[in-house]
């Protein structure tokens, strides 16, 4: 059995994405943060769908929390490793840089970036030892254009965005690639606010994507036949930036 962790699997691109891992046959752990029932209709769909996985709740942006996730994990799956690592968990909280609390700016870089360190640290050198390993972080458009309202946002995606190219540099010996996905405007729970009959417009393809879209670019990937592309930047937006 391989094995995939998925965080913020629970909904949203998350979810597709944990579905795509388990159609291509991998046990995919799916983390969340509160939201208890969706994660557990996550793993229905899994197994709906013919595959296998776990729930893991835990806050991706406590380091404590992520280690005691690394050392469960490996007592439960005793012998295996995460050969698949997923940082998609995120959250937006935007707000005028002039108006921005100290909690919005470090809410979310702890969710968004510090995540990433504490996901991957703890995974990493059984992944190094088993020469073979996938991560993918689900960065944004933001982090490659800045968006207003959105400067702690874009920073934290900028900034997953810097040390994906910097990791891939250090672990590509071994068979480990390390990638992003930048999708611009998806519909799902982190969008619902927005306007869309009017976003739609800016959007060449004239709509917002799918989570679905993504999952599809992140399932090749992880996949053996993208075993030569290394931090990289896919970006999933319809044409809205290029
Ligand atoms: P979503 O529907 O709001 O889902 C977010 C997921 O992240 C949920 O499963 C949530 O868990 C989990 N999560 C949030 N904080 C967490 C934490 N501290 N620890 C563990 N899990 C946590 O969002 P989405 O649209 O699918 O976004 C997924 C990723 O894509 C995010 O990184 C987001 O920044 C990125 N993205 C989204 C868009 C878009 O247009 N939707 C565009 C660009 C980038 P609970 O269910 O337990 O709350």
């Amino acid at each position: 059995m391989r094995h995939a962790l998925v965080t913020g699997g629970g909904r949203g691109i998350g979810r597709a994405i944990c579905l795509a891992l388990a159609r291509k046959g991998y046990f995919v752990s799916v983390n969340y943060l509160s939201g208890k029932d969706s994660a557990e209709e996550t793993l229905r769909l899994v197994q709906e769908g013919g595959g296998a996985g776990d729930l893991w709740p835990f806050d991706v942006s406590k380091r404590e929390q992520t280690n005691a996730f690394a050392e469960a994990w490996r007592r439960k799956h005793e012998g295996s490793h995460i050969e698949i690592i997923v940082n998609n968990a995120g959250i937006r909280q935007d707000n005028l840089m002039v108006w921005m609390k100290a909690e919005e700016w470090t809410r979310v870089m702890e969710t968004n970036l510090q995540s990433f360190f504490n996901v991957v640290q703890p995974l990493l050198l059984p992944m190094l030892a088993g020469k073979f390993g996938r991560i993918v972080n689900v960065a944004s458009l933001s982090g490659l254009k800045g968006m207003p309202g959105q400067v702690n946002y874009s920073a934290s995606k900028g900034g997953l965005i810097a040390a994906t190219k910097a990791l891939a540099q250090e672990v590509a010996r071994k068979d480990v690639t390390v990638n992003a996905v930048a999708p611009g405007f998806i519909a799902t729970d982190m969008t619902a606010d927005l306007d869309e009959k009017e976003l739609r417009t800016l959007i060449p393809a004239g709509r917002f994507g799918k989570a679905e879209e993504v999952a599809s670019v992140v399932s090749f990937l992880v996949s053996e036949e993208a075993s030569y592309v290394t931090g990289e930047v896919i970006s999933v937006n319809g044409g809205l930036y290029t």
